[in-house]
């Protein structure tokens, strides 16, 4: 078998949560705080968009870049929100579609990626595979935005810098100033910006700030996937100002010959989407964030998340691998901090479950501290 795998395959490490479902494989009703995804189901006016496009007809392959009109409302909401005129705008299958592609059109052997740690596990994965090599800069213990590390952390080599906010798996929103500072560093050293804003409307106290309003040099990833609870339908979108067309164009060209377009019914029902006010929701995981906080601050070292649905906590003990299978054995399911980290420190609670499991997990928890 061996022989004919390529050797890329071989640098994607999944070991670490494969462990962890194999030790969930024998839970029964598991109090489950593993998901990264909303415990809603999609709105009904945005369901009844899909069922609409797909009796209507739209059901052909899209445009390669995404339907025109879907295309055109995106580009009005980046204005809105980022102030970029005239954005490039592709439809793509996710943002881990976005992702790839992304990393496709920009990585070579050799190119240095610098990536927060903890980090959302793609990032880490794919460029590996590439051949890039990712420059880890430490977050903890507060896990906000470190500038003058990441400048220290920048070479020749440097290709990319990925800011993802509201942030997979510390639920940190990036102060402004940071995000600032940031951008200052990335322009100063001409270095290309990947902003991975796919939880931008999950922010709990303040609005979370992309680093694409201050930088015109960055390539910003949003999805559908979490704000509507429409993971399954894969669809994202990557927009970029001015001087990044030409490598939009490249992704464009990429996609062409890969994933061809995204969904493209569920492209018309994306067009709904945008003008579906979330916020019963967010207030809803406001309330869910404040219980996980709150149940468990004085047990626990935890950093008070400010979005995403995650917490990401200290572990009691020397593993954080050890105190995730002492939960799993107490029918609690967590995930350990290996898998978003190069430390073994803390695990990543995820509370997009109902209020009554999350109080469950809470117990398990404080009896395990
Ligand atoms: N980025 C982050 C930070 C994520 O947490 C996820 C999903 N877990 C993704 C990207 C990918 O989401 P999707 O492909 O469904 O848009």
């Amino acid at each position: 078998m061996k022989k004919i795998i390529a050797d890329r395959a071989s640098l994607i490490d999944s070991s670490g949560i494969r462990k962890v479902f194999a030790l969930a494989a024998d839970m029964k009703d598991p109090i489950n705080f593993s998901i990264g995804q909303p415990d809603f189901d999609v709105p009904q006016p945005l369901k009844d968009a899909a069922v609409e496009a797909i009796r209507g007809g739209f059901n052909k392959y899209s445009q390669t870049a995404g339907d025109e009109e879907l295309k055109e409302k995106i580009a009005a909401k980046v204005t809105e929100e980022i102030g970029w005129a005239r954005p490039g705008v592709l439809v793509t299958s996710g943002v881990s579609g976005g992702l790839l592609l992304t990393f496709l059109a920009m990585i070579n052997p050799g190119d240095e990626v610098i990536i927060p740690d903890p980090y959302f596990v793609i990032y880490k994965h794919i460029i590996n595979m590439l051949g890039g090599k990712c420059v880890y800069v430490d977050t903890y213990p507060d896990f906000e935005l470190p500038p003058e590390k990441i400048e220290d952390a920048v070479t020749e080599k440097t290709k990319l810098i990925i800011i993802n906010s509201p942030c997979n798996p510390t639920g940190m929103v990036y102060s402004s100033d940071r995000i600032k500072k940031t951008a200052d560093i990335a322009r100063k050293r001409d270095i290309i910006v990947l902003s991975d804003d796919i939880y931008d409307k999950f922010s709990y106290d303040v609005e979370a700030e992309s680093i694409a309003k201050h930088y015109e040099k960055t390539i910003l990833l949003k999805g559908f996937s979490k704000t509507y609870a429409m993971t399954g339908w894969r669809l994202a979108y990557a927009a970029v100002s001015e001087p990044l067309k030409p490598m939009l164009e490249q992704m464009i060209k990429i996609q062409q010959y890969t994933f061809v377009c995204a969904p493209s019914p569920f492209q018309k029902a994306a067009e709904a989407a945008l003008d579906f006010d979330v916020t019963q929701y967010v207030d809803q995981y406001r309330v869910k964030r404040d219980l996980i906080y709150e149940g468990l601050k004085d047990k626990f070292e935890i950093t008070r998340p400010c979005g995403a649905f995650y917490a990401f906590v200290k572990a009691p003990g020397q593993s954080a691998t050890e105190f995730v299978e002492k939960a799993i054995k107490n029918n609690l399911l967590i995930i350990p901090g290996t898998v978003f980290s190069e430390r073994d420190t803390h695990f990543r609670i995820s509370y997009a479950t109902t209020n009554e499991k999350i109080q469950k997990g809470i117990e398990i928890l404080r009896r395990l501290a």
